[in-house]
């Protein structure tokens, strides 16, 4: 009974330990969960052991980022294992909870409870634990910033006023519950044209780091709108893996993260 008592003191206390590190973004396709799986990918290229959490109720895309679409979780005693990946980052994903083609249409405690089932797999020394968020200010977030508080979140946004807005949403709600921001990432920004190499900006140019610097916050970095980054991650394969410029991209922003 004490010895038992004593584990799972342990293991809360390993828990504790355990750094999130909160991805969000206040609008849905701004490449939330693209950026949350390279900089997953780029940190362990820096030796960090990291995880990745992908709560994206509405559209759990970590599986198929990282080429393990049919991957099946083990578990022992009710927790899952954490599935392995080519690209070295051992993910978890809501959508391993459901059928596949399923929606996932929770009310807030079964959330809270499929929240914390992933954020208590078997994570061994894996630290931090990216999340992968859900868009917007929803019940996964407030369960996530009131319940497991994260160290720190990192907002996506494409330069577009729109996207922005949003995005200053999300800020608040960590703000309000005393998460510190790590960082406003600008996604989808300067399009290099593969013809004759004009750079230009379908979604405008440097909003996110204007919006940063007005909000006092630091601008992680931007990565491009590139067919590459599209390409690789239909593929399975994070871009950060290989050696492109877009890997670089996101090395700087692991940086940015682990500094
Ligand atoms: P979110 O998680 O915010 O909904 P995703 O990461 O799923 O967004 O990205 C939405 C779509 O945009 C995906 O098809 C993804 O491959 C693409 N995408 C994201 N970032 C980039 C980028 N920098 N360049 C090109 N395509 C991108």
């Amino acid at each position: 009974e004490a010895a038992g008592l004593e584990a799972r003191v342990a293991r809360t206390a390993t828990r504790v330990a355990r750094r999130l590190i909160a991805v969000a973004s206040g609008k849905g396709g701004v490449g939330k969960s693209t950026v949350s799986a390279n900089l997953a990918v780029a940190l362990a290229k820096r030796g960090r052991p990291v995880g990745l959490v992908d709560a994206d109720i509405s559209g759990p895309s970590q599986p198929r980022l990282f080429g393990v679409e049919d991957a099946k979780p083990d578990a022992a005693d009710k927790r899952m294992y954490p599935v392995a990946t080519p690209a070295g980052v051992p993910i978890v994903s809501m959508g391993m909870l459901v059928p596949k083609d399923q929606a996932i249409a929770w009310r807030g405690p079964m959330l809270a409870g499929a929240l914390g089932q992933l954020l208590d797999a078997h994570w061994g020394a894996a630290d931090p634990l990216i999340l992968d968020l859900p868009p917007g200010t929803g019940d996964v977030q407030l369960t996530m910033v009131q319940k497991h508080r994260p160290a720190g979140a990192v907002i996506v946004s494409t330069p577009q006023d729109l996207a922005l807005i949003d995005a200053r949403r999300a800020i608040d709600l960590f703000e309000k519950a005393g998460v510190p921001i790590i960082g406003l990432v600008e996604n989808m920004a300067g399009y290099a044209c593969p013809h004759c190499g004009e750079v230009s900006d379908p979604f405008g140019s440097g909003g996110a780091e204007a919006d940063a610097a007005r909000l006092g916050l630091p601008f992680l970095g931007r990565i491009p709108l590139s067919r590459e980054v599209r390409a690789a991650s239909d593929a399975g394969t994070p871009p950060a893996a290989g050696n492109g410029t877009d890997a670089a991209a996101f090395d700087a922003v692991a940086q940015a993260v682990d500094d």
